[in-house]
C-alpha cells in the first residue's frame, strides 16, 4: 500500500507511518501493544477466532462427520465422529480439527494481510481436511520447523520425552540399554531418545 492509498482511506489525516508507509497502531497505543509483533499477534488471533466461527468450517465439519461407536463406557452408544485424513484413525468430533492443506502462512506485516485472509477465510472445501488433534500438532510443528511430517513426529515425541523429570528419563534410558555416560546431560539424552524412538 502506498501513501496515496492510505490517503484515500484517511483523506484529511496526517498519520504516523512506518518505513513501508503503513500505519503504526502500536506506536499510537503503546500501553496496549508494546510493539509491532504484539499488534500482529493480536490481529492473527482475531482472524483465527473468526475462522473458528466460519460457516464454511462448520458446514465442512457437518458434511464430513458420521456416527461412530462411543469409545467412552458411559453415555450414548453412538456419537458424532470422523476419520483423520493423516493417520486414518477414527475419533470423536471433540478430537477432530479442520486443517488448511495450504497453511495461512505468516502475518507479521500489513503486506501479509491479503494473502493470509484469502488463504484462511476465502478457502474452498477442497483446501480443507479433517485431522485428529495429535496429527494437527505435528503438521503445525513441521510447518514451523520445515521438517517433514515423519521428522516432525519424531521431534515431538523426543521433546515430550526430554520434558519429563530427569530421573524418569534416566530410568527409561538405562532400561533401554544406554550407559550412564551416554545420558549425563540434556543434549546426550535427547540424542539417545532420537535413536531409541527413531529406530522403533
Ligand atoms: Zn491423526
Amino acid at each position: 500500500m502506498n501513501p496515496l492509498i492510505l490517503l484515500s482511506i484517511y483523506p484529511q489525516k496526517e498519520m504516523l507511518l512506518s518505513d513501508n508507509n503503513y500505519p503504526t497502531p502500536w506506536l499510537s497505543f503503546p500501553d496496549i501493544w508494546k510493539n509491532k509483533t504484539a499488534w500482529f499477534t493480536w490481529l492473527r488471533g482475531l482472524l483465527r477466532r473468526g475462522w473458528n466461527k466460519s460457516p464454511v468450517k462448520i458446514e465442512f465439519l457437518k458434511e464430513n462427520r458420521r456416527k461412530i461407536k462411543n469409545p467412552a463406557k458411559k453415555g450414548k452408544r453412538e456419537i458424532w465422529g470422523a476419520d483423520c485424513e493423516v493417520c486414518g484413525n477414527t475419533f470423536p468430533m471433540k478430537d477432530i480439527q479442520v486443517d488448511h492443506k495450504i497453511e495461512a502462512g505468516s502475518l507479521r506485516d500489513f503486506e501479509d494481510i491479503e494473502g493470509f485472509v484469502i488463504r484462511l477465510l476465502a478457502c474452498e472445501k477442497e483446501d480443507l481436511q479433517l485431522v485428529c488433534k495429535g496429527c494437527h500438532t505435528i503438521i503445525t510443528h513441521s510447518q514451523r520447523t520445515g521438517l517433514s511430517f515423519e521428522e516432525a513426529k519424531l521431534d515431538k515425541e523426543v521433546i515430550a520425552k526430554t520434558n519429563q523429570p530427569v530421573k524418569k528419563q534416566k530410568e527409561e534410558l538405562l532400561g533401554a540399554g544406554f550407559k550412564e555416560d551416554e545420558i549425563s546431560n540434556k543434549d546426550k539424552r535427547r540424542d539417545c531418545y532420537k535413536k531409541l524412538l527413531g529406530d522403533s
